[in-house]
């Protein structure tokens, strides 16, 4: 099927922006991108802005009823063991009710693609089901290969059937200081993409370098320290390279920069959760300069606010401007190419995504910024970086079909079903976490 998308503007982020642009999508692939004038008005989006769909380099869509969940917590264990112990109070259907709520979230947003790391495998399920590309990054913890390939090789089996050329599946060590070398290395020879979290924190780092400092107090629920930073561990055991990516990349030095640019490592950008958990601001104008493939992640409500994929557009322009204290360090233009093109490289998937040209997949979102202070227009970049939000979401499509349009998606049920999912993970008191208990 041949259709035509068009608006005020046209932001292809590969190739300069088209006034009075048009998209033309046949079937799931883009035809040709140009002026209206030249292929066509078809359906026309007026006071709108047609985009890339956003490619969300790292979520964890069930998560996504665990709005405010441990906020402001200062001790990570208490933090972690009040996620376990709720997360243990709903079933399979349940996890799959709060991961399908994710991906609408995601949609709603103007989200194409996710990276999802996913603890169950309902994300790849959820996934499959409303129609949002994702590499679900199934994850794995612990000391033992064996032990957590065997439960790895449990979870895919049991959502095998989401997994399609739009769904495919990744694995997930989850991060250096819950996972050991063995398990690193044995995910590695899995052959699949890999997603892991790596430098966070302060206090993350100081436990890997010494097994001391804020965490040394809970060795029990860690791998034990291998007494060098995630990114060198990893890089000295030929574990990084473009089909990893890393999350949040906060606490670098300036040979871990070079070591993630080198190795052509995905990082994915979090600054919303980062602040959140006050884990600090990455070094993102650092990272870029260096060369590194960076993309832009919401991480999930369980630490950011929510999966606003504009919110989280502009905190990175604002953190990278309030980390080097000039303005001029990140355009909104640059900002909407982080989200788009540059996630899509970090997730390996830039042949497919990430930019309007004709040949990708035709996943399209279209902005609109009726009655908003940005318009009439002057930049459209910065009009949908700092002007738009799910609300101003018309349409997304996803190999070109609509998967979701303002007002004509009805996800009652599904919303609903996930507020029951969370009302069950609040309905007892939280127990007192396990540090407390022993203490
Ligand atoms: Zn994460």
């Amino acid at each position: 099927m041949r259709r035509v998308l068009s608006a005020d503007w046209v932001l292809p982020v590969e190739g300069p922006p088209i006034e009075a642009g048009a998209v033309v999508i046949e079937d799931d692939r883009i035809a040709a991108v140009g002026t209206a004038e030249g292929l066509g008005e078809g359906t026309r989006y007026d006071d709108a802005v047609i985009v890339p769909g956003f490619v969300n380099a790292h979520s964890h869509l069930e998560y996504a009823v665990y709005g405010g969940f441990g906020d402001g917590l200062g001790d990570f264990a208490e933090w972690i063991t009040l996620h376990i112990q709720r997360k243990a109070r709903i079933d399979w259907a349940g996890h799959v009710d709060v991961a399908k709520f994710g991906a609408a979230q995601c949609l709603a947003s103007g989200i194409t693609t996710v990276g999802d790391c996913s603890y169950s495998g309902a994300a790849a399920v959820a996934c499959a089901e409303l129609g949002l590309r994702a590499t679900v990054y199934l994850e794995v913890f612990g000391a033992d290969p064996t032990r957590a390939l065997e439960h790895f090789a449990g979870i895919r089996d049991r959502v095998a059937d989401a997994f399609s050329e739009r769904v495919r599946p990744g694995v997930s060590p989850h991060a250096p200081y819950s996972v050991s070398i063995e398990l690193y290395e044995a995910c590695a020879e899995l052959g699949l993409p890999i997603a892991t979290h790596i430098s966070e924190s302060p206090a993350e780092v100081a436990y890997l370098l010494t097994g001391e400092g804020a965490w040394g107090d809970y060795k029990d629920l860690l791998v034990a320290s291998p007494g060098k930073t995630g990114t060198h561990l990893l890089a000295q055991h030929d574990l990084l390279g473009p089909n990893v990516v890393a999350a949040h990349c906060v606490v670098l030095d300036e040979d871990e920069i070079g070591l993630l640019a080198s190795t052509a490592t995905g990082v994915a950008h979090c600054p919303r959760s980062n602040g959140a958990l006050g884990c600090g601001v990455a070094p993102l104008a650092e990272l870029r300069a260096a060369g590194a493939r960076v993309g832009v992640g919401t991480d999930s409500p369980a630490s950011a606010p929510s999966f606003d994929f504009f919110e989280e557009l502009r905190t990175v322009v604002l953190s990278a401007r309030s980390r080097a204290a000039r303005p001029d360090v990140l355009s909104a233009g640059e900002a909407l190419e982080l989200g788009t093109l540059g996630s899509a490289r970090a997730l390996g998937l830039d042949r497919e995504v990430g930019s309007l040209v004709a040949g990708k997949r035709a996943d399209v979102t279209v902005v609109s910024l009726e009655g908003s202070a940005y318009l009439p227009f002057e930049d459209p970049a910065a009009a949908v970086v700092f002007g738009g939000s799910p609300d101003r979401v018309v349409a997304t499509y996803v190999d070109g079909e609509a998967r979701y349009e303002k007002g004509g998606m009805d996800w009652q049920e599904l919303t609903a079903a996930a507020h029951s999912a969370r009302l069950a993970m609040l309905a007892q008191p939280a127990a007192r976490p396990v540090a407390a208990r022993s203490a």
